[in-house]
């Protein structure tokens, strides 16, 4: 009897001729995200099998699937061989230690090697008999069952497992491109990166600040972050880009209502050059109509006409509230709300324009020759390799 792990996928069964593909890519970032557990990775019919990791770290190698893109759920299984007394002791043995207080439980069966002589039907039957028999508090519910026991009888061997684990879903990163996630300290676009690395998009990053007003610590919190984002979308470079000088030309020589906008539109140019740089074909922010200023459906037009290249915002029709609860589910939240200033905040104007004007920021763009400016910050960019952190 073998302790396996049972991994369903997500999305990835809905894509026809492409399928062995996804599934391949898939179990590369299965490897990356169990690396350095020992294990023997296996597909078979639809599903992945992850064989001959040792049994003190099943719990932590399982844990760590579930934060794998493209995987829908994880079962701790047994496997034996495709024997019906085998198959009835390790369902015994799957019980073993929820069956000493009363509860209920319900068979499933399903048998895709045909040549096993038991139907489904009587494999459940007659396994519903053994478990009732062997645990005195157990008894059947079929509406509403407390445990259910799963036997999958596939052609390498019969699987026996009663407990699911939910993962991420979405699609296994690598298979949808590259876009660069311009990531600040602050709540949103880390959230913002998850989400599109979530749909299978390798991620390269981008920081802004602006030393001294900004502060070495801000810095670190941006790396802690990218580090966090990457236990889900593997490992990206991280390029961060002194702000400072542009930062201040706007501040001294552009109209002070329009700062924060304008600010935003350098960014997102750097953003656009660095990207084509490294091959991202999309950028990443953290926006969602209506949060601040610079987020009115007017100034959003502003800052995506600084650039051509598709500007992906996920969190456009989201509540704080909502964001707030992804962070804390995928671990960045508490790095996100250390206080360290970025560079946005150091620079606010006490009356932005809520409805910018394109024509208008052009203009007020054109005061100052921002293209040297922006060359040198590309030039002097430092690139920080993150590589896949796993936590402890
Ligand atoms: P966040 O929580 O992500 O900081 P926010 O609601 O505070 O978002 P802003 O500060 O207005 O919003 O920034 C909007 C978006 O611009 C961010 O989500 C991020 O994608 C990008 N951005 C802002 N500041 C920086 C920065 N210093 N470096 C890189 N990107 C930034
Ligand atoms: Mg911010």
């Amino acid at each position: 009897m073998k302790k396996v792990l049972l991994v369903r996928y997500a999305e990835i069964h809905l894509k026809g001729l492409n399928r062995p593909y996804f599934e391949r890519m898939l179990v590369d970032r299965m490897r990356d995200a169990l690396q350095p557990i020992p294990a023997r990775i296996e597909r078979e019919q639809g599903r992945v099998f992850v064989y001959d990791v040792p049994e003190q770290q099943l719990a932590e190698a399982a844990r760590r699937l579930c934060t794998v893109f493209g995987i829908h759920s994880v079962s701790p299984a047994l496997c034996v061989e495709k024997d019906w007394e085998a198959i009835r002791q390790a369902a015994i043995s799957e019980l073993a230690d929820v069956a000493d207080k009363p509860s209920t439980f319900k068979c499933f069966a399903k048998r895709s090697d045909k040549r096993f002589t038991m139907t489904s039907e009587q494999i459940c039957r007659e396994l519903g008999h053994a478990l009732l028999e062997a645990y005195p508090n157990l008894s059947v519910d079929v509406h509403h069952p407390k445990i259910k026991v799963t036997v999958e009888v596939r052609q390498s061997s019969a699987f026996i497992f009663s407990k699911e684990l939910r993962g991420v879903g979405g699609m296994p990163v690598g298979t949808n491109g590259k876009a660069m996630l311009l990531i600040s300290g602050g709540i949103d676009s880390p959230v913002a990166g998850y989400m599109i690395a979530k749909r299978g998009v390798s991620l390269a990053a981008v920081h802004f600040y602006s030393y001294p007003y900004t502060s070495e610590r801000a810095r670190d919190k941006v790396v802690e972050l990218a580090k966090i984002v990457s236990r889900f979308a593997g490992e990206m470079d991280l390029y961060l880009v002194s702000f400072t000088e542009i930062q201040l030309a706007i501040y001294d020589q552009c109209p002070s209502s329009e700062t924060t906008v304008l600010m935003r539109r350098l960014m997102m140019k750097i953003a656009e050059r660095i990207a084509n740089n490294c091959g991202a074909q999309a950028l990443i922010t953290g926006e969602a109509i209506g949060q601040v200023a610079s987020q009115t459906m007017d100034s959003l037009a502003c800052t995506d006409d600084a650039v051509t290249i598709p500007v992906f915002r996920p969190l456009i029709g989201f509540d704080k509230e909502e964001i707030v609860e992804k962070a804390q589910q995928i671990g960045t939240f508490e790095t996100s709300i250390q206080p360290y200033e970025d560079c946005c905040t150091v620079f606010v104007p006490q009356h932005p324009v809520t409805r910018p004007k394109v024509d208008q920021l052009r203009a007020s763009e054109a005061l100052v020759d921002f293209e040297p400016m922006i060359q040198k910050a590309i030039d002097e960019a430092e690139c920080m390799k993150i590589s896949q952190f796993i936590f402890d």
